[in-house]
């Protein structure tokens, strides 16, 4: 049936007005859930660039950040807030005396070169587990009790660390009581009767059980002597891939008069032209990888030396400076960290005064000042 004319067109505008109002309905929704996504979207970049955050970078060749493990008690999560106070001078050197850093651009750690609140703090983030890899065979076992005492005292202390104790007697182990997320492996091996040999070893040893555990087990080694003693703060400042320590002995000395191996039939030479510094045997380390690589190379270089009847002079000390020689540190620890007042009596007046002022302070040092005794 036919309607009339003027109740069509009035259903036409009925029809029109709905149709405009909904269309200004769903503008509207649309205009107001625009601006709170991108406002929203703003405010996140706001806040990734102004929150207190880990720099977004590979530290030492680990895998990239998980930011989930920067909780060390589940409670406590770490934020790197002093970061934004931090004001580095760039007309003001953090030390005018000595080498702060080297040709190949590794830092050279010495008091006032660091600010161990902010490395602390990056370090916690990543959840770091450190191991302290140290040999106490036959009468060197006397000196684990102080050493790991002064480690609970001044070592990488408020991080985790696993002690690894190499030892073929470990009923004598000391079992001391131990800080929080501090914990004592006891790795029994062999002795050999030479203590060269027991030295020498140390390489073989680490080499093989940074596959089977350390890798496993702690981002970064530390592989120091047992003759010694922590006598100030050591942490997190010396972690790198792969770092090795200035032997106080040779210090400002030049190469040619460094004791490197020589004799070319060795494989520790070093020509006399050669060499950057001399570095000690009794404290090197790095991440897990970069330690297998250094003392699996220099357990090889010890072991076709053996078969070629040569024992590098300074044993594995040599290899280790040949090796570091080659495959450059990324830091470079500054006599404080290897340290022996023992060595003050045959000092020159002049290499004194130079120690006096420079060295402010002494953080593992020796404790033996004749080791005949012992080794026979
Ligand atoms: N060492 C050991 N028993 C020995 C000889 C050596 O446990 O009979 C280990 C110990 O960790 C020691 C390290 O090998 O600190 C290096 O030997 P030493 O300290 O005698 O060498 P030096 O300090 O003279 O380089
Ligand atoms: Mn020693």
């Amino acid at each position: 049936m036919a309607e009339p004319m003027w109740t069509l067109t009035k259903k036409l505008k009925c029809y029109l007005l709905l149709h405009v109002s909904f269309l200004l309905l769903v503008t509207l929704a649309l205009a107001f859930f625009g601006y709170h996504f991108l406002n929203l979207k703003s405010q996140k970049l706001e806040t990734v660039l102004f929150e207190p955050s880990m720099v977004v970078r590979e530290l030492d060749n680990q895998q990239v950040v998980n930011l989930s493990r920067g909780k060390l008690d589940n409670q406590q999560v770490v934020k790197l807030s002093r970061l934004l106070n931090f004001q580095p001078n760039l007309l003001l050197p953090c030390r005018h005396d000595v080498l702060v850093l080297t040709p190949w651009l590794a830092p050279i750690i010495w008091e006032g070169t660091f600010d161990i609140d902010i490395l602390n703090e990056q370090f916690l983030l990543q959840n770091t587990t450190i191991g302290l890899t140290v040999f106490a065979i036959k009468k060197y076992i006397i000196f684990l009790r102080l050493f790991l005492e002064s480690a609970e005292k001044n070592f990488m202390v408020g991080h985790r660390v696993n002690y690894y104790i190499f030892t073929d007697q470990p009923d004598l182990v000391p079992r001391l009581t131990l800080q929080k997320h501090r914990q004592m492996v006891v790795l029994q091996v062999r002795n050999y009767s030479r203590w060269q040999d027991v030295s020498m070893h140390r390489m073989e040893m680490i080499s093989n059980f940074s596959t089977q555990r350390f890798l496993h087990e702690v981002d970064y080694l530390v592989c120091v002597d047992v003759d010694m003693k922590f006598n100030d703060h050591v942490g997190v400042e010396i972690l790198s891939s792969l770092f090795g320590t200035l032997h106080p002995g040779f210090f400002g000395f030049s190469r040619n008069s460094f004791s490197y191996e020589h004799r070319p039939h060795s494989q520790a030479y070093i020509p006399k032209n050669r060499g950057d510094f001399y570095y000690t045997g009794a404290f090197f380390g790095g991440s897990v990888r970069e330690v297998y690589r250094l003392t699996k190379a220099c357990h090889q270089a010890m072991t076709v030396d053996e078969a070629n009847g040569i024992e590098a002079v300074w044993h594995d000390e040599s290899h280790l400076n040949k090796y570091l020689l080659y495959h450059k540190p990324t830091k470079v620890l500054s006599p404080e960290y290897y340290w022996s007042f023992h060595m003050l009596p045959y000092m020159s007046e002049e290499q004194l005064f130079i120690w006096r002022t420079i060295l402010k302070k002494t953080r593992f040092i020796t404790i033996l000042k004749n080791h005949q005794k012992l080794r026979n």
